[in-house]
């Protein structure tokens, strides 16, 4: 199946990953400096030399956009750094982006062969830097093929439309993107920290996008401003919705107004698209107590708790009600954040808050939790445990329990089928009920990763260059 272990460095053992460098946890956890440093060149290439280079690689069948990994990592080890990026690039148009936030550790790595005796090759860290390397060099703009006459509209300039957007230009369309927000990125920007996701890496990445003659229209609330059936009149062939999944779901229980208590969503844009913690050169105030609680078991909660620490906070604790094998958060994320000592208290759920006269949060009683069988999809199920209700004091709260679609688009768009919870419904291409509309990311799926958003992004743009190569076909007048 494999070459033979002799390529190994001596210094290295093939079964142990080179560490990458990170900012020490005590300095970190008082700024929003990125996390982790990368790999250097020579660490780059001692990880590199551990790729087996299998000749079935399990890892590109786990990777949702199929970036053919042996191959890169190869053009790594012959130091060829402008071909291992052209390599990714191939395949995927955000790699300094996912080689920071997907999580390999479930996809492409854990179908690594090394991973079953020792560590997986770090796929991720090597993506990241023939990514960076290139955006330190500045990027070359790619050679696209003759506008073949055909333009099409895109909603949302999050991960899928980002995705969508570039297949399509390299096929030759004319893509216009309309975005709500005045930035493109969507979670990118708004909901990823600084810390693990610098906006300087994903404004390149855009960048590179537009140079493949995408236009990105800020400022756009397409539902609004315009309908899905407006775009078509304006000469758009095929449209694809990629608005995600932006409003936050609330606990439901009494005292959830007080002041104080924030969903994730509006914290985290205040921090991250605001630029809150660098108040008042950026002049959206946040407030952050000294006693923080952060409800949910996700990277929103990590990335809200992480935030809140960073902004003052004295002490900051997660409040889960499973435990953290069924936490959804990335593992090097959750390991991050316990190095910088944040609080973890499992099995525990908010039942209601109490304020002082000013309707200031001041009290949160929880409950204990115990979990249960598994249901069909294997998620343990949770129950309290009756009698075990205690007090927590606390003056800001922060609730990152999910996030459902935004509905501008469904309720504007006759004909658009919806399924549960507002996701718009498609086939297996990401087609909807109406011709000529697709969708994906989280709006298609619900929510889920920057990766799962993308590979439906490339699905969809193979559909969507199907339907209009069809000469005959007729879009929507
Ligand atoms: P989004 O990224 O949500 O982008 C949708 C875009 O559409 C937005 O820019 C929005 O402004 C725009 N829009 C909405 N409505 C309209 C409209 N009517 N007209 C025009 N524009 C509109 N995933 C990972 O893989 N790793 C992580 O570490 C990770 N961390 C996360 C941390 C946070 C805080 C959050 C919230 C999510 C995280 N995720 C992570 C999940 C991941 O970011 C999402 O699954 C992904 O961004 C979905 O991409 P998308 O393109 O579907 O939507």
């Amino acid at each position: 199946m494999s070459q033979p272990l002799k390529e190994t460095p001596k210094h290295q053992n093939r079964f142990k990953s080179i560490e990458v460098s990170k900012q020490e946890p005590s300095i970190r956890s008082k700024n929003f400096n990125e996390v982790v440093l990368g790999y250097t060149e020579e660490q780059a290439q001692a990880e590199a030399s551990r790729c087996l280079n299998c000749p079935k690689p399990l890892c590109v069948e786990g990777c949702p956009v199929g970036v053919e990994i042996p191959k890169f990592i190869a053009l790594i080890k012959q130091k060829d750094y402008d071909a291992a990026i052209k390599q990714v690039k191939e395949k995927n148009s955000l790699p300094a982006i996912c080689g920071r936030v997907c999580p390999q550790e479930e996809q492409c790595q854990k179908r690594c062969i090394l991973g079953k005796k020792g560590d997986a090759v770090s796929i991720g860290r090597l993506e990241r830097f023939v990514a960076d390397l290139e955006q330190e060099k500045g990027m070359a703009a790619q050679a696209v093929p003759e506008l073949n006459g055909k333009k099409i509209a895109v909603v949302g300039a999050g991960p899928a439309g980002l995705t969508v957007a570039a297949d399509l230009a390299k096929l030759g369309y004319k893509v216009t993107i309309y975005e709500a927000l005045h930035t493109g990125g969507g979670v990118l920007v708004y909901g990823i920290p600084e810390f693990r996701l610098p906006k300087r890496i994903v404004q390149t990445e855009i960048e590179y996008i537009q140079k493949l003659g995408v236009e990105l229209q800020p400022d756009y609330l397409i539902g609004r401003i315009f309908t899905v059936e407006e775009l078509f009149k304006k000469g758009y062939k095929a449209v694809f919705i990629a608005t995600g999944a932006g409003l936050p779901k609330f606990l439901n229980v009494p005292g959830e107004n007080l002041n104080g208590i924030y969903s994730a969503n509006e914290f985290l844009i205040r921090v991250n698209l605001m630029k809150s913690y660098d108040f008042p050169k950026n002049k959206t105030p946040i407030r952050v107590g000294k006693q923080v609680a952060v409800i949910g078991g996700g990277n929103v909660a990590l990335d809200s708790a992480r935030c809140a620490l960073r902004l003052g906070a004295d002490k900051v604790t997660i409040i889960y009600r499973r435990t953290r094998n069924e936490m959804p958060a990335r593992q090097e994320e959750i390991e991050n954040a316990e190095e910088e000592g944040i609080v973890f208290k499992y099995l525990t759920a908010p039942l209601k808050f109490m304020g002082d006269d000013q309707g200031n949060v001041k009290i949160m009683d929880t409950i204990s939790m115990r979990l249960c069988d598994a249901d069909d999809s294997g998620r343990h199920q949770v129950a309290p445990i009756e009698g075990s209700e205690e007090v927590m004091d606390v003056d800001t709260v922060i609730v990152a329990i999910g996030r459902t679609p935004n509905p501008i688009i469904q309720g504007t768009t006759p004909g658009l089928k919806t399924q549960r919870g507002g996701i718009i419904a498609s086939d297996e291409k990401f087609k909807t009920s109406i011709n000529g509309v697709y969708v994906g990311g989280d709006i298609a799926t619900g929510e889920a990763t920057v990766i799962s958003a993308m590979g439906t992004g490339k699905t969809a743009a193979k559909a969507i260059h199907e339907y209009l190569s069809k000469e005959k076909q007729k879009p929507k007048e």
